[in-house]
């Protein structure tokens, strides 16, 4: 029976990396009918940010994914879901003393500024850093004398030599270490009593029946040392998936929090008014494709073909431009009501300036500007924040800057025919009932006054969104109210 975790560390809000490790434990979950658990690994208490695992939690919601078994859903059988809890009821300790005992792990005094220096010389000797091993073996009277002298030591695990750590991975086949080239005996608990990160996964894997470890291609040089443990403690290792990193297309490199060019964090994407369909299906791409050309898929769907064997071993370049197509194509699927609904629950939550100034308007023409906003440009806009940028201005049409001199600048058009353009409108607009189709009265113009093509529209354009290209100015005309319209037309003729 298939079990599976994700196990962030409440060091941050939900990035997009962290994002695609959940992802694809939740497909392999959900494609072998498994169980997804959530554990949080919260013991580097430094680095633990507030809210750091209410907003992942958060995060993960809003993309679609849920777990099985996690803190707000124990399983009386593995629970507590926190490390920090496991670790007050003395969970990783028995283990560690059981390495003590075996003499596998031992207790190392070796001070700050004695390891800063052991780093110094190793670098001066061109040396690849590593712990030189100076406490292991040492006599209880060694001990004795740093405990006097109020060390507190930290727990180290003792390589064998020469040890191969191998491990066939899902997504990089054969992958194996050496135990001469990992940097020397670990720390396995810290001096605050605390287990390290290595030490802790492996007891939890281990202790939570975890048949299968899908996290990040950055973990690989930690497995063997999971491995080690495993074998020490005398348990079979999970299998593993090291999953490709996301890379920046610009620096070729690992994409960097740093990187202020791209949004990174899931509750950006979210902010920015792309839709959780959208980014769902664009990780899924990152680091795994299905067989086929196709790119769109449901979740559901993705879950129906997810085939592990197709995870890349390639790092996975962040594409914005597919981002944005991808995120298109959902906003063309999916209705006009519950992408208004969307919109608005954007505006409501106000994290973008966009969404704060659209608060000031009342909400029924808001909701009102929206949906006809949505209805122009659902063909056009890459994301919501788009569409609220337009329903911003359409709202405050008659304070936007024009540039009239596009027109008046341009030889072609004569004033005569602008003008019979733009009046012919107004008569229809104020005499015209309330039914009066805008499409069809801007045709009869163009009739009337035999002026066609761009000498009809370019004016009209102009007149309503202040630019001489437009999506269909019918449309938008009716975004407006019938007295803005006949006021823009005015401001024209003037
Ligand atoms: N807490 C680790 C992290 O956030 C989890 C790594 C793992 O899945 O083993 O990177």
């Amino acid at each position: 029976k298939v079990r599976v975790r994700y196990a962030p560390s409440p060091t941050g809000f939900l990035h997009i990396g962290n994002a695609q490790s959940a992802l694809f434990n939740y497909l392999f979950a959900r494609h072998f009918n498994g169980t997804m658990v959530l554990r949080i690994e919260d013991t580097d208490t430094k680095r633990n940010v507030k809210d750091g695992e209410a907003s992942q939690r958060k995060n993960l919601h809003w993309l679609g994914i849920d777990w099985d078994e996690g803190p707000n859903k124990p399983n009386p059988k593995y629970a507590p879901y926190r490390q920090s809890e496991r670790n007050a009821k003395g969970i990783y300790h028995k283990y560690i003393q059981e390495l003590l005992d075996k003499g596998i792990a031992y207790k190392d005094y070796t001070t700050e500024e004695e390891l800063q220096e052991m780093r110094e010389r190793q670098r001066a000797n061109k040396e690849a850093p590593h712990y030189d091993g100076r406490w292991y073996g040492r006599s209880e009277e060694d001990q004795k004398a740093a405990e006097a002298k109020g060390l507190k030591p930290t727990i180290r695990f003792h390589f064998p030599k020469n040890h191969d750590y191998e491990w066939d991975d899902i997504a990089r086949g054969h992958v194996s270490f050496n135990s001469d080239n990992l940097g020397g005996d670990f720390i396995i608990e810290k001096s605050d009593g605390m287990p390290t990160y290595n030490f802790a996964v492996v007891v939890d894997d281990h202790s939570m029946d975890i048949t299968h470890v899908l996290r990040g291609a950055d973990h690989i040089s930690n497995t063997p040392k999971q491995i080690a443990i495993y074998e020490a403690l005398g348990w079979e290792h999970p299998t593993f998936c090291h999953i490709p990193l996301i890379f920046n297309p610009k620096t070729r490199k690992k994409l960097s929090k740093r990187d202020k060019d791209t949004l990174q964090f899931i509750s950006e994407y979210k902010r920015h008014g792309y839709l959780h369909e959208a980014i769902f299906n664009f990780i899924a791409f990152l680091g795994w494709s299905p067989k086929g050309e196709r790119e769109i898929y449901s979740k559901d769907e993705l879950i129906k073909v997810y085939d592990p064997d197709r995870m890349s071993k390639a790092p996975a370049y962040f594409d914005q431009k597919k981002l944005d197509w991808m995120n298109a194509q959902y906003i063309k699927q999916m209705s006009v009501d519950e992408l208004t609904d969307r919109t608005m629950e954007l505006v409501k939550e106000g994290e973008t300036e966009e969404a704060k100034r659209l608060q000031s308007i009342p909400e029924d023409d808001l909701c009102d500007i929206i949906k006809k906003t949505i209805h122009v440009h659902q063909r056009d806009v890459n994301k919501l924040l788009e569409v609220m940028e337009y329903a911003w201005s359409y709202y405050n049409v008659l304070d936007e800057h024009f540039n009239y001199d596009q027109l008046v600048d341009n030889e072609d058009f004569n004033n005569d025919d602008v003008l019979a353009v733009l009046n012919g409108l107004k008569d229809k607009l104020v005499n015209g009932g309330d039914d009066l189709d805008y499409s069809q009265a801007i045709k009869e113009v163009g009739k009337e006054t035999g002026i066609k093509g761009r000498y009809l529209y370019f004016p009209l354009n102009l007149a309503f969104t202040g630019a001489t290209s437009a999506p269909q100015i019918f449309e938008i005309m009716d975004i407006y109210s019938r007295k803005t319209d006949i006021e823009l037309l005015d401001r024209m003729i003037a």
